[in-house]
């Protein structure tokens, strides 16, 4: 550990799923320390859900790169680009499978760049794993946990003696939990897909296991695959979001305790709580459902609307465990706070350090089980001294958002070329926009998404950009309106 970690008397802490306890983090490997998070399906846009273990963890990625050393942490998140969504999402729009995959994997780095995420060490792909998914199944059959029929392999869980250890449910909630087809060729409705068939159509490769049709893996084997090449059979950390728990998690440490004959698959299971947008599940029918491309939008959309900046901040500022409720207003108010920051980063004439460290009071928060609200309570404290004139204390909160991932310079010129609020526009022109954002909301009230984005790009057109925010009081999604 570096010296600043030492000197706070204390290690890094972290809740683990598997035990239900907060417990010491020591590494297998202080010199090659391991973490593996598992990355998106690649089919569509990230949603502002999914950005936040990728926050959450980049944030965790750094502080073991700040504990250990840049060179002895290995971070992996996967990309998903084989699964039935993905087939599905092709078919429907008429593209090959290798184009939405790659341009979706392409939006998602995007986007989470956009949110100030450090790039993994390692992102593999599965498609790039067939031949190790392979392998393992081979293994799992030779070992008697798996068992082929005619064109499926699947994991036979009455095989394997203590399955469930990480979500610790009955039988019977896993049954309810996992949603798994009944299907006649399974030996024990628990039973799991490793290998399956691939229809005319359907990306497919030579099947293991003797079977004679081609065929494509489960889901589940995909991690258990990537996480072993990359980080060995039994390593540090494994997170993502708390309902990859059951059944995604349980059956990874499954099929690779099994395969591997292992104790453990990960020692330290890190999950993130669900993310809400005001106070409801987020769902395209309630008009809640945000990916992060439309927050922050591109381009194409004709100018920028929330700050990526803003979203990690405002994502940040619950603890990973709690679920969190995704606020319009909340992030109103990170943007008001990173503004005034920057300002006065600006006023002292101060940049970051090349390798800016945390506060100790930062550090110490996030030590203790990454609790970035405490980490962020240091910040307020180190403006507040920076107001009264201690430059030294605004050096220090620079090189904490900087370590946090802000930047506190792309911010402020990123709002300086924010689209300039409705200036002088005629009166004709105004009602002409004001009838169109009212029929939008209209096409987004009645779910009617395509004719919504069409209003909304005509007027990106002429230069008319729109930013949708939720009246905290009514509930209603309001939109003003600005001029590029
Ligand atoms: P998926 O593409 O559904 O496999 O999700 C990718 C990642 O996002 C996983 O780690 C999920 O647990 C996480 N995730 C999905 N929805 C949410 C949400 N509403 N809040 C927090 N995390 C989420
Ligand atoms: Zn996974």
């Amino acid at each position: 550990m570096s010296a600043e970690a030492t000197a706070t008397g204390e290690g890094l802490k972290l809740t683990n799923t598997l035990t239900r306890n907060k417990e010491a983090f020591v590494p297998i490997d202080a010199s090659n320390v391991r973490m593996y998070v598992c990355g998106p399906t690649v089919y569509d846009y990230a949603h502002i859900g999914n950005a936040r273990p990728v926050v959450v963890f980049d944030v965790l990625a750094r502080l073991l790169r700040h504990l250990y050393g840049k060179e002895h942490v290995t971070y992996v998140r996967n990309i998903t680009d084989v699964d039935d969504k993905i087939n599905a999402r092709a078919a429907a729009e008429n593209i090959p499978i290798r184009e939405l995959t790659e341009t979706t994997a392409q939006q998602f780095n995007a986007d989470m760049a956009a949110l100030g995420a450090e790039a993994p060490d390692i992102e593999p792909r599965a498609t790039e794993h067939i031949e190790e998914m392979k392998q393992i199944i081979e293994d799992l059959v030779a070992k008697g946990f798996a068992y082929a029929t005619d064109d499926h392999v699947l994991f036979h869980v009455p095989s394997m003696p203590d399955y469930g250890q990480l979500s610790r449910r009955s039988m019977d909630e896993m049954i309810a939990g996992a949603r798994v087809e009944v299907a006649d060729y399974k030996k024990s409705p628990m039973d799991f897909v490793l290998w399956k068939p691939s229809k005319e159509g359907e990306p497919g490769w030579e099947s293991p296991a003797g079977i004679k049709v081609k065929g494509r893996p489960g889901w589940h084997i995909e991690c258990s695959a990537m996480s072993a090449k990359h980080l060995g059979t039994t390593f540090d950390i494994h997170g993502g979001g708390i309902d990859l728990t059951f059944p995604h998690h349980e059956n990874e440490i499954a099929q690779s305790r099994c395969a591997h004959g292992t104790e453990v698959m990960a020692n330290v299971w890190l999950h993130n709580g669900f993310l809400q947008v005001e106070g409801e599940k987020m769902s395209k029918s309630l008009g809640n459902f945000f990916t992060v491309h439309e927050l922050l939008e591109t381009e194409e959309r004709g100018g920028r609307n929330w700050s990526g900046q803003g979203i990690r901040y405002t994502l940040l500022q619950t603890h990973y465990r709690q679920p969190i409720d995704f606020t319009f207003k909340a992030l109103g108010e990170a943007e008001k706070q990173l503004g005034r920051w920057a300002e006065l980063a600006k006023k002292h004439s101060i940049s970051p350090s090349t390798q800016p460290k945390p506060a100790a009071d930062t550090l110490a928060g996030l030590l203790d089980d990454l609790n970035t609200p405490r980490a962020f309570a240091a910040l307020h404290q180190l403006a507040r001294k920076g107001r009264s004139g201690d430059s030294e204390a605004v050096q220090q909160l620079v090189d904490t958002l900087a370590f946090l991932g802000f930047d506190l310079a792309a911010f402020a010129k990123e709002q300086a070329q924010a689209v300039p609020q409705q200036d002088d526009v005629a009166p004709e022109l105004k009602a002409e926009i004001e009838s169109a954002i009212a029929a939008r909301l209209q096409a987004r009230k009645d779910k009617d998404f395509a004719k919504s984005d069409e209003i909304r790009d005509a007027l990106a057109q002429k230069g008319v950009v729109l930013k949708d925010s939720k009246n905290p009081d009514t509930g209603e999604i309001e939109t003003s309106w600005s001029l590029k």
